[in-house]
């Protein structure tokens, strides 16, 4: 398996322009075939997103990558993430911030990927049990906001739990699997600023 990532870190990863060495180093090691059932194992480096039940999915490798190269994560922030999944990104994240807080509305995903994240020793995730679209008061500011669900809008409690120097990336389209990235960073003025990226097609964000 191991030899099947480092190409897929290659060919998907790096011939398409990522360069962060923290990031590539992220996704030569966790084992991403443990995210997905054992009859999906033999198809977990290829090219594409995979079903892991309850209609949900997890990531094409690429747009995991993509998303957390553009929030330029450091070792001393915390993130948050709405839409845990099989916690594959909440692993990425957490071998380059100091900690991650990760959202799942789905109560069975998010126990079993809290379940597999600490077995497989990312021990600086907490996923939650809740609905992401109000954000997670609790631990706010963070650093980084990551959303792995397409949004119709973007939530606004999210935008108010962003740090000043904070950078938040999140597919938003009003048609479903359709939609385009948005990176919004808030300077340290707390001015916020909006950019378009890549076109993507992500599960639906269900509304609060
Ligand atoms: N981050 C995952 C991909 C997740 S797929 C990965 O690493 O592959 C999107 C997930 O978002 C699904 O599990 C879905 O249940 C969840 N989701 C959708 N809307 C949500 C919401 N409002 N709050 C929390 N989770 C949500």
């Amino acid at each position: 398996m191991e030899n099947f990532r480092h190409q897929m870190v290659l060919q998907q990863i790096q011939n398409r322009g990522i360069k962060d060495k923290n990031i590539i180093y992220a996704m030569r090691t966790v084992p991403r075939h443990l995210f997905v059932n054992d009859d999906l194992q033999s198809e977990a480096y290829n090219d594409g997103p995979l079903p892991i039940g309850f209609d949900q999915t997890i990531s094409q490798p690429y747009i995991v990558a993509f998303m957390t190269e553009v929030l330029k994560v450091e070792q001393r922030h915390s993130v948050l993430e709405i839409g845990t999944g099989c916690g594959y990104q909440s692993a990425v994240l957490s071998l380059l911030a100091k900690h991650v807080i990760s959202l799942e509305r789905i109560k069975e995903l998010a126990e079993s990927a809290q379940y597999r994240l600490k077995k497989l020793g990312y021990t600086n995730v907490d996923v939650i049990n809740a609905n992401g679209w109000n954000g997670y008061k609790q631990n706010a500011p963070y650093d980084r906001i990551i959303v792995t669900a397409g949004a119709k809008t973007i939530p606004k409690p999210l935008i108010n739990q962003l740090a000043n120097g904070g950078i938040m990336v999140i597919p938003v389209g009003k048609i479903m699997f359709s939609q385009t990235l948005r990176i919004i960073s808030k300077d340290s003025n707390g001015n916020v600023n909006k950019e378009i990226s890549l076109p993507v097609r992500f599960v639906q964000l269900v509304n609060k």
